[in-house]
């Protein structure tokens, strides 16, 4: 059983949760597709996700299409939680962008285009919602083309648009954008030949591997008008996780949840080996942890089981003070990569009642374990905490989560924009450690200099400390007295 590890992604109000519903139903995980709008959803399953029809946490779900194990993972699309979106990126085999074809390509839209296609995810375009009033079929595709990406491959056509009865006619693929990468591709297409329907089929299925080409679909996750044609596509044009179960192990934490009884639960993609209940693994920074408990998503939920293997995810139990963006063994390059700018807002965060003041703390930085971008921070003189942001939205979510949660009645006070000081020009300084009659003179010195825009921390500068070298070394300069 191959297994492919699936994001769904697209702007709020696209479908991305109906669809996975759809999806579910489809594949005979549930009876029925729950609705975002009765707040009974698979993955929108915090209290305040179905309160606000948002996906504020990304879920995982598990399906069978085929010979294929689809750990579908609803993200956010709320720009408020790109932050979720990011974590989920270095863990996908590929990917599903919805977009919408009555408000067709958002900001948000060419954003998630952009990661996909720089960390060079296959993805295939789902144009959702044709069923509603105001759907467009060529446009939609002229928008994607000029927005996204030329490199797309339309699968078939809507027909009735904007009508309960919309569907969508599967067609051959056409073969010019898959000519572009493949000369004997090109030889046939210019001499007008026929290719034979299963000689086009791998060659995309190729093309998408590589993410030079995206197939488009459209459809309604509402009527379920298409979802047959996309979940063929899935199966047939995604490419599964790769990765040894023999080799070391091999993983990466992308998302950690507090379990009933406090415990920390991190979900883990394996990429190499077989991870153990009973055994010790080798976490970032060096720590050990002894896994307790690891259940694998399969059919629906996560089931009990003894290993986790290379290509599939699970929760993991033990993994003591894991954090998001931890390797897991051997580590493997990019989950800590930051894909997408990082907050550029922040606030105040005040407990109403200040006897809470200490357990507003501890529970700000246990919700920094989950998302570390917000980046928690105490100013002792100011007696004040304060947390980074994308928007307004994600402080509400804070705020209902402290208090369903934790027991905790906050305020905000204004948000304000992070001001990032960097020195305006460069300083050096230098002592000398010299002392008479010792030969091992050496001198120690700091250079202040700015970081390239963008790479400048809180902290605000880029300041290096300059190697400590023997006095007689030829780049050191020894003047006779320090200046
Ligand atoms: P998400 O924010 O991307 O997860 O989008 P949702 O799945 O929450 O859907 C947003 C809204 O669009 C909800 O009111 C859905 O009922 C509606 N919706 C989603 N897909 C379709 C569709 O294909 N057709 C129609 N008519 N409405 C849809």
């Amino acid at each position: 059983m191959r297994t492919l590890n699936l994001g769904i992604l697209a702007h709020v109000d696209a479908g991305k949760t109906s669809l996975t519903e759809r999806l579910l139903h489809a594949a005979g995980v549930i009876d029925e597709p729950g609705s975002v709008d009765d707040g009974n959803t698979q993955t929108d399953t915090l209290a305040l996700e179905r309160r606000r029809g948002i996906t504020i946490k990304s879920a995982v779900v598990s399906f069978h299409v085929g010979d294929v194990t689809v750990n579908l993972i609803d993200t956010p699309g709320h720009p408020d939680f790109i932050a979720e979106v990011e974590r989920v990126l270095s863990v996908l085999d590929g990917a599903v962008l919805v977009v919408s074809a009555v408000e067709g390509v958002q900001a948000q839209t060419r954003i998630l285009m952009r990661a996909l296609r720089r960390l060079r995810i296959p993805t295939i375009v789902f144009v959702n919602k044709i069923d509603r009033s105001g759907a467009r079929g060529d446009g939609i595709l002229r928008e994607l083309a000029e927005r996204l990406t030329p490199a797309l491959v339309p699968m078939g056509a809507p027909t009735g648009l904007g009508t309960r009865a919309a569907g969508f006619v599967p067609a051959p693929p056409p073969l010019d954008v898959l000519a572009e990468h493949d000369d004997a591709l090109l030889a046939a297409f210019v001499e007008g030949a026929t290719v034979p329907a299963g000689r086009v089929r791998r060659v995309l299925a190729e093309q998408t591997a590589r993410s030079q080409v995206h197939p488009v679909y459209f459809g309604s996750a509402i009527t379920g008008a298409g979802l047959d044609a996309l979940t063929d596509g899935i199966a047939a044009f995604l490419p599964a996780a790769t990765g040894d179960a023999a080799d070391p192990v091999s993983g990466s934490v992308f998302k950690v949840e507090r379990g009933p009884a406090g415990d920390r639960i991190a979900y883990v993609r394996m990429f190499a080996g077989t991870m153990k209940t009973r055994e010790r693994v080798r976490l970032s920074g060096g720590a050990e942890a002894k896994v307790t408990g690891i259940a694998v998503f399969d059919d629906g939920g996560a089931t009990g089981s003894e290993a986790l293997p290379a290509g599939r995810i699970g929760k993991v139990w033990g993994l003591g003070g894991v954090r998001i963006g931890d390797a897991v063994g051997t580590a493997r390059h990019g989950i800590r990569d930051h894909h997408f700018a990082p907050p550029s807002l922040e606030a105040v965060v005040e407990a109403l009642h200040p006897q809470q003041r200490g357990p507003l703390f501890a529970a700000l930085t246990e919700l920094a374990e989950q998302d570390p971008l917000i980046d928690v921070r105490h100013d002792d003189v100011r007696r004040e905490t304060s947390v980074s942001l994308y928007g307004e939205v994600q402080k509400e979510v804070i705020q209902a989560t402290l208090a369903e949660e934790y027991g905790i009645e906050v305020t905000f006070r204004d948000t304000t924009t992070i001001c990032i000081e960097r020195p305006a020009g460069t300083g050096d300084a230098f002592e000398i450690g010299e002392k008479n009659g010792n030969p091992f003179l050496a001198t120690i010195g700091l250079r202040v200099e700015p970081a390239p825009t963008g790479r400048a921390t809180r902290s605000g500068s880029g300041s290096r400390p300059v190697r400590c070298r023997r006095r007689s070394s030829p780049r050191c300069r020894t003047p006779s007295a320090p200046p």
